[in-house]
């Protein structure tokens, strides 16, 4: 979010301190605080060796779309982009036509947080909501929104979109993708993944990522590497091929082709290698986990969701909230289903989580 100075010219000095992140201190608000990691920005500065040919014909760019080949076991093609915003958007708008309609979660951030990309780019699309339980979409809710209608005055649904891990930080397992798997072919529905804590949910279920994509109905993924501790870029894979046709098209209209590709894809090459994208995941979700853990010994302190990602949803007093704001930490509230986010990345640490939670002890108590 901008948090927009106030007018720059009624004051030869502006304050910026406000926006200013303790460098000492880990923020609970997103896994977009952390900087980059060590090994994606070691990849770019060995990108950064020499001249190399643009936008995406580097051996960087091939390499990395093999490595994610290799990942999925399985021919699919593979863009990268500038973000995850554009990479849902424009994905979308290859797996639909402007007529037709998107099925997902009412919190899903393709709805909520997109400023209308998704039906910009698609010309109209219409996104249809489901609520459920714990951030998820479920076969009964698909199917009931689906025969809602079957007239011609009606957007005709055509994609079913999942966010893996879930905007409350849960994980739909393999059981519930076949199911929805199952309900989107019964209709003809593409299934569209929004993956931008795939690793974090890949973290949680150990499997295969074959498993839980293609292997259960989905047509594209959109694969963060953003939050998972790169600068930025986000990888969309379409292991239904016949979707990709034309989609570099796509890119390049909405500004999302970088010339100089390389630094958008040989971070994918260095987290690919040796696992670093499921490790910093691991990371993340274990720190959440301990954070899960110590809120749960507070008085108080209520969960809104399971935790099985990264994040941490918890009910407090506002009080006890507002005093952890006024000691400098840093957590959205308006996410989800209420309640404080709090999120962890790959660059947060045990002390982090450790300390947090003692403030939300230390103010809990005295307020009690
Ligand atoms: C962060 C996020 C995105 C991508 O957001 P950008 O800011 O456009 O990169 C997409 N989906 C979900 C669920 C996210 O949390």
């Amino acid at each position: 979010m901008f948090d927009v100075p106030s007018d720059p010219t009624q004051d030869s000095v502006v304050n910026y301190s406000h926006l200013v992140a303790d460098p000492q201190r880990c923020q609970f608000a997103s896994d977009n605080y952390a900087g980059i990691c060590p090994e994606a920005w070691q990849a770019m500065t060995e990108a950064n060796a020499g001249p190399a040919p643009a936008y995406g014909n580097d051996v960087w760019t091939f390499k990395a779309a093999d490595l994610l080949r290799e990942l999925f076991e399985v021919k699919c093609e593979v863009f990268f982009a500038f973000n995850g915003t554009a990479s849902n958007a424009l994905a979308l708008a290859a797996m639909c036509q402007s007529y037709h309609s998107i099925v997902c979660h009412e919190r899903a951030h393709i709805e909520t947080d997109e400023c209308g990309a998704p039906e910009f780019f698609s010309n109209g699309t219409k996104l249809m909501l489901v609520s459920g339980d714990e951030g998820k979409v479920t076969p009964e809710a698909v199917s009931e929104v689906v025969t809602r209608r079957d007239d011609i005055h009606f957007p005709k649904p055509r994609v079913l979109s999942l966010t893996q891990a879930t905007e409350l930080g849960t994980v739909y397992s393999l059981d519930e993708l076949r199911a929805l798997n199952e309900v989107a072919r019964r209709f003809e529905l593409r299934i569209h993944m929004d993956g931008a804590r795939f690793a974090n949910a890949l973290a949680t279920l150990k499997l295969p990522p074959k498993e839980v994509t293609w292997k259960v109905g989905v047509d594209v993924l959109c694969f963060g590497g953003t939050k998972n501790g790169m600068a930025v870029g986000e990888a969309i894979i379409f292991f239904n091929r016949e979707l990709a046709e034309q989609f570099a098209y796509r890119c390049k209209q909405a500004g999302q082709l970088a010339s100089k590709m390389r630094y958008l894809s040989a971070p994918w090459v260095g987290m690919l290698q040796n696992k670093v994208w499921l490790k910093n995941a691991e990371h993340a979700n274990r720190c959440a986990a301990r954070l899960h853990e110590a809120l749960s010994q507070v008085p108080g302190v209520k969960f809104v969701s399971q935790r099985q990602a990264n994040s941490v949803f918890a009910q407090m007093d506002p009080a006890v909230l507002e005093g952890l704001r006024e000691k400098g930490w840093k957590f959205y509230t308006f996410i989800g289903a209420g309640g404080a986010r709090f999120m962890c990345s790959w660059s947060t640490t045990e002390a982090d989580v450790d300390a947090l939670a003692a403030d939300v002890r230390e103010i809990a108590g005295r307020l009690a």
